[in-house]
């Protein structure tokens, strides 16, 4: 029996995900911002030497190791931590627990594209303020009423990085609202808000351990906020369902956070070739925002940005590329080992 046209207007549903391409064989992969180095060393001990008979028993389904690593890593309380199965799934939980109001929630028109996602999903409605024509967040924007906000900071696909008095005017201009600063690529940027959560109530930063931890695989994402907006999300997660994370990754991050040093070394070496990287593309007559994540978006006012992506393509070398109004001359280049982007620079050197 065929469904009802009105049944299924009434079925949520989104636009389908369309992934980005994965290479099938040996390719520089600059597409999807990973990290081109390997997780902490201690990582890949604790696989070895995992014991499979716990596999036997649910894990905690409060993390409560893990977030006690990140509580002591951050000095916070262990109940301003939220962890979940990649900060996508945390910011879906904020998006469900306290995007509920009739005013449109706020967010860019150039940003992360899963904010959209799930504002239809979840049927919230959302207003995106237009960046600026450097592509910058007009903060004065965020000042409407609204049912909450939401933004990168490093923006994506941007890489512009705002200060902390900029979030802190945003913050101040919203107390009755809910606002996330997702730090996906803070390591790399510079100052976290989380230093404005005890000052702030209506303030939730996420996080994730996908770029500077070098661990997208592992599916870890966290959310720090005040103990009230914390109970409310352990409240809406459910004990053991998807959002509950395995063992393995529990286990492998609580070593990740640990070996700081590792860390801070890893985030070094990606800022020192991205300021490389800045440079050659300059030299190629590139142009390109403030740059402070592991990505750069570029464009060059001589070359088709389409026809660019395609050439690497063919060549082996996948960056993103966007057949989006305002950004389809850019593409989005995610910051690889040197040799990676001394191959990248090879290439555009024959063809620009
Ligand atoms: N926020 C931003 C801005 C991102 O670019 C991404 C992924 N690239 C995420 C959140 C989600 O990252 P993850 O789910 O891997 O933690």
């Amino acid at each position: 029996m065929a469904v009802r046209e009105e049944l299924l207007r009434n079925i949520r549903s989104v636009e389908p995900y369309v992934p980005g391409e994965q290479p099938q064989h040996k390719v520089v992969k600059l597409n999807t911002n990973e990290n081109p180095y390997s997780p902490a060393p201690g990582v890949e001990r604790v696989l070895k030497e995992m014991d499979t008979d716990r596999f036997r028993l649910y894990p905690d389904p409060t993390a409560d190791e893990l977030v006690g690593s990140l509580a002591d890593y951050y000095g916070v309380g262990k109940d301003q931590v939220f962890v979940g199965v990649g900060s996508d799934d945390v910011i879906s939980m904020c998006f469900l627990t306290f995007f509920n109001s009739d005013f449109p929630i706020l967010f860019p028109d150039i940003t992360y594209s899963f904010y959209k996602v799930w504002a239809e999903l979840y049927r919230i409605p959302y207003h995106c303020p237009e960046l600026d024509e450097n592509f910058k967040i007009v903060k004065e924007d965020y000042y409407a009423e609204n049912g909450g906000i939401i933004f990168p900071n490093p923006n994506a696909p941007t890489a512009i990085y705002e200060d902390l008095e900029f979030v802190e005017d945003i913050l101040k201009q919203n107390r009755n609202s809910i606002v996330i600063v997702d730090e996906a690529y803070i390591d790399f940027a510079g100052r976290s808000a989380m230093e404005l959560i005890d000052k702030y109530d209506n303030l939730i930063v996420t996080q994730t351990f996908s770029k500077a931890r070098s661990m997208a695989g592992m599916r870890i994402g966290y959310a720090i906020s005040n103990p009230d907006l914390i109970r409310c999300l352990n409240d809406v997660k459910y004990s053991f369902n998807s959002y509950t994370m395995n063992q393995t990754a529990l286990a492998c991050g609580v070593e990740a956070v640990e070996d700081k040093a590792y860390f801070e070394e890893g985030v070094r070496k990606i800022v020192e070739t991205r300021e490389w990287a800045k440079e050659e593309l300059r030299k190629l007559g590139f142009v390109f925002p403030d740059t402070k994540a592991n990505f750069i978006f570029a464009r060059h006012p001589e070359v088709d940005a389409n026809e660019l992506f395609q050439a690497l393509k063919e060549n082996n070398i996948f960056v993103r590329h966007w057949n989006a109004p305002r950004i389809d001359q850019y593409l989005r280049i995610t910051i690889g080992t040197r040799e990676e982007m001394a191959t990248l620079f090879d290439f555009l050197r024959t063809y620009i």
